[in-house]
């Protein structure tokens, strides 16, 4: 069984991103581990695997496919009953990357991972998958788990703080005023008289500030400029994450 799966922007699957391959292998393996549950048979019956979709809207990040398949010689032809039944497959995956009865940070054992994806448990982030999916489920472009952007944030706070030479200071959750509206900065950065806010995106909407009144900030001519870093590289690189924030400080 073949599902397509497209987006738009701000929501990307850009094919060579890490954040795509996290988001398709962990819906890849919500899938399976759905459909096995809804058709009631063994877990690691089905499994399923991604790819770009091979048009041009796959090369552009628009489109992806994932195929779910049986595993068993001479298979049983699980996996043919499943397209007539992908909105309750959908359904049931996502609540699969919402409800981890561990409420677990990426992945575990309790909701996505056995031992058979062992390899693939580092791709394995729930809130990046339920990110996808819920778009794809309700058309409407989701947040991004609150509770990962503000443990990001704060990580990528104290990098700056520890990387930074002092002319740069950062200050977590500063007020900042712009156009008459007092809005909350996940992290200001001071460099002489200049500002800069620094906010995350989700791992899907790179560039794209998960907080709607950053990307108001970012639009209004403010003399305050805004850097964004994606929330996934933050977690997987931080490193990277703070040497490019840094970059564009100018310090
Ligand atoms: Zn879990």
């Amino acid at each position: 069984a073949l599902f397509s799966m497209r987006v738009e922007a701000p929501l990307k699957l850009q094919p060579a991103h890490f954040s795509t391959q996290v988001a398709l292998r962990t819906v890849s393996e919500a899938l399976a581990k759905a459909a096995c549950q809804i058709l009631e048979i063994e877990p690691g019956e089905l499994m399923a695997e991604y790819r770009p979709a091979l048009t041009p809207g796959g090369t552009s990040g628009l489109e992806a496919e994932i195929f779910v398949y049986d595993t068993l010689p001479g298979g049983a032809g699980f996996s043919s009953q499943l397209p007539t039944r992908g909105l309750e497959l959908y359904q049931q995956a996502l609540k699969l990357m919402k409800t981890c009865p561990e409420d677990c940070d990426a992945s575990c054992y309790r909701c996505l991972r056995s031992f058979k994806n062992k390899f693939e448990h580092t791709l394995l982030d729930r809130h990046v998958g339920a990110e996808l999916l819920e778009y794809l489920l309700n058309g409407v472009q989701p947040e991004f788990n609150a509770r990962r952007l503000s443990s990001s944030t704060e990580l990528l706070c104290n990098d700056l703080k520890r990387q930074a030479d002092s002319v740069l200071s950062f200050e977590p959750n500063a007020t900042v005023q712009f156009d008459g509206k007092s809005i909350t900065a996940p992290i200001l950065a001071r460099h002489g008289g200049t500002h800069y806010v620094i906010a995350l995106s989700g791992p899907l909407t790179n560039d794209h500030p998960a907080d709607p009144l950053i990307r108001e900030l970012r639009e209004s001519g403010s003399p305050i400029t805004v850097i964004v870093e994606n929330e996934l590289l933050v977690r997987a690189n931080l490193p990277a994450a703070t040497r490019n924030v840094l970059s564009r400080l100018g310090g």
